[in-house]
């Protein structure tokens, strides 16, 4: 009898809560999975205990990290079939562009932009080996809606939508799709301090479809992508926002 094959092999940034422990769990149900956090070490173990996935601390910031978590990838699997650019922060204080700190933007690039950007090369290299594999970056609305009071964020996450297409041009060739998904409002703990706003402003007519999105809306989509449903597509945005980059008059 023929050996089954073995399961795909996932690595997912920010997986201990929020959107990346969906992606995370939804993903565990057919791959390998690793899964990365910087600091809530009980949130790691229990996402671990949820899904199976083998959890391993990553400041995405750091290049010594993401080092060690590829090292920590290669030693463990043959191959790598996926990438999720997930692990993502808002700033820790609510700005006004004109009196934003220097230190606020340097953290939210380090983190949002040239952590995933650099991260993605380490995993491409490897992927390139086989000449197969996706990636995706976890952008957001704010790649092109601008709030004037987190600029540092809709910056970080503008140029990582560009990071996206970039992989994606350069790897196409390749046998590598790159997609970036675009959240819209959704339920974690990145928005409970905004949460009732944004209620109001929903209730308000934000949104075409009216309610916040929940982790599990992004992690189907990042489902369609793994099982292959996209293939013949590559550098696309994928907007998870409930309508919110409609136009209307
Ligand atoms: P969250 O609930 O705050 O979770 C953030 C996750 O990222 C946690 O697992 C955290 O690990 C990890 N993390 C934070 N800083 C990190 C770093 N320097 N290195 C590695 N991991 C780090 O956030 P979320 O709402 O799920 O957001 C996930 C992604 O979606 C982010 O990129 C965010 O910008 C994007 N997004 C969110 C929304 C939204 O409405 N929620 C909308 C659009 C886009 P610890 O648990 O160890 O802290």
């Amino acid at each position: 009898m023929q050996k089954p094959l073995p399961k795909p092999v996932s690595i997912v940034t920010g997986a201990s809560r929020g959107i990346g422990r969906a992606i995370a769990a939804e993903l565990a149900r057919t791959h390998r999975v690793i899964a990365t956090y910087k600091s809530n070490l009980e949130a790691a173990r229990s996402m671990a205990a949820q899904t199976g996935a083998d959890i391993v601390q990553c400041d995405v910031s750091s290049a010594a990290d993401r080092a060690a978590l590829m090292r920590h990838a290669r030693e463990r699997f043959e191959s790598l079939d996926m990438l999720v650019n997930n692990a993502g922060i808002a700033p820790r204080n609510r700005r006004d562009v004109l009196e934003a700190s220097e230190e606020s933007f340097d953290e939210l690039i380090a983190t949002n932009l040239r952590g995933p950007h650099f991260l993605t090369a380490l995993a491409a290299r490897w992927m390139l080996e086989r000449g197969r594999g996706r990636i995706v970056f976890i952008t957001s609305i704010s790649a092109y809606a601008a709030s004037v009071n987190r600029a540092e964020y809709c910056i970080s996450k503008a140029g990582l939508s560009m990071s996206a297409a970039l992989y994606a041009q350069r790897l196409a060739a390749h046998g590598i799709q790159v997609f970036e998904i675009r959240p819209g409002i959704i339920r974690t703990d990145m928005t409970a301090p905004v949460e009732e706003t944004y209620d109001a402003r929903i209730a308000a007519g934000l949104l075409p479809q009216p309610r916040m999105g929940e982790a599990d809306d992004v992690a189907r989509v990042v489902r369609s992508i793994a099982d292959g449903l996209l293939d013949y597509s590559t550098g696309q945005a994928i907007d998870v926002d409930g309508g919110f980059h409609l136009r209307s008059l």
